[in-house]
């Protein structure tokens, strides 16, 4: 494919985890890719260099998004650069847990901002291009804390229930255009935010760092197995394509059967 027909996709938090593997499956799939987030500056070298691999451009955007100026001017720097955005993904995201009465205020803001607020700001600055491009497609990372709660986690799961209502109305708000905006909803995927809790779980429970994985994901999931990452990409460019055009305000739960019960 021609490097101007390429669509561009912007994956926040996309030098780790989940958004890294979301931004080699649409660099795949022959889409250019912004991606955004903390790191080494020699490890986004070469995350970039492998991210071209495929064909297309890769470009990084530093930006902190727990500041709305920084997520405003990501988009405008994305559309700057590559003079389309097609495919926006807000995937950065952070978690703390605590008992309410413990939870630090400064924890609590950082939250709301980034797992919910960057969402507004970005989706916001976003609109006016796609509704010009006549196209787009906005995916939020929610979770399957987005519909339902767990002890010790007050912000991430207020952000995450606020991220399934934003997705809806946004939905709302585009439904006579060819822009759709739908929420992804994980369970527990290994990646470097679960691990933290999991090593925290484990010297609380006295066990190895294997037999914690084991006890905390079987105590969540039927399936007993963690969900793995591409899984959500596939869905994530599923909804990207043309056959997804009518789907728009969903949140798709991909947990291994924990919100079944
Ligand atoms: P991760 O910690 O592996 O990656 C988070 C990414 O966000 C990194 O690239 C990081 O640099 C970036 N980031 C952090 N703070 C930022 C900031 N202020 N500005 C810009 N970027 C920032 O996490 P992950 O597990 O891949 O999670 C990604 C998303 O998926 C999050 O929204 C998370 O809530 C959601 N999620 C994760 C799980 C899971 O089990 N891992 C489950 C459900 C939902």
């Amino acid at each position: 494919m021609q490097s101007k027909n390429r669509k561009v996709a912007l994956i926040t938090g996309s030098t780790s985890g989940i958004g890294r593997a979301m931004a080699f499956r649409f660099a795949k799939e022959g889409f250019d890719v912004a991606i955004n987030g903390f790191g080494k500056a020699e490890e986004i070298e070469i995350q970039l260099k492998d991210l071209e691999n495929f064909g297309g451009r890769a470009f990084y955007f530093g930006a902190n998004l727990m500041e709305k100026d920084q997520c405003q001017d990501l988009i405008k720097k994305v559309h700057v650069h590559f003079g389309r955005l097609d495919v926006l993904i807000n995937n950065a995201g952070l978690q703390y847990v605590a008992p309410l009465e413990d939870f630090p205020d400064e924890k609590w803001d950082a939250i709301i901002a980034l797992n919910l607020s960057s969402s507004f700001h970005t989706i916001k600055a976003a609109l006016p291009i796609m509704r010009a491009q006549n196209w787009g497609r906005i995916i939020n990372i929610a979770s399957t804390h987005g519909f339902v709660a767990s002890v010790h986690k007050a912000a991430y799961v207020s952000a995450k229930h606020g991220l399934v209502g934003l997705t809806k109305v946004t939905a709302l708000e585009t439904a006579r255009e060819n822009i759709t905006c739908n929420a992804i909803c994980p369970g527990f995927i290994y990646t470097p935010l679960v691990e933290a809790q999991i090593q925290a779980k484990a010297k609380e429970h006295g066990l190895s760092l294997e037999e914690e994985k084991i006890r905390f994901i079987s105590e969540k999931h039927p399936s007993q197995k963690f969900v793995e990452m591409e899984d959500l990409a596939n869905l994530a460019f599923f909804l990207s394509t043309d056959g997804a055009k009518e789907i728009r305000g969903s949140s798709y739960v991909i947990d291994g059967g924990w919100s079944a019960v």
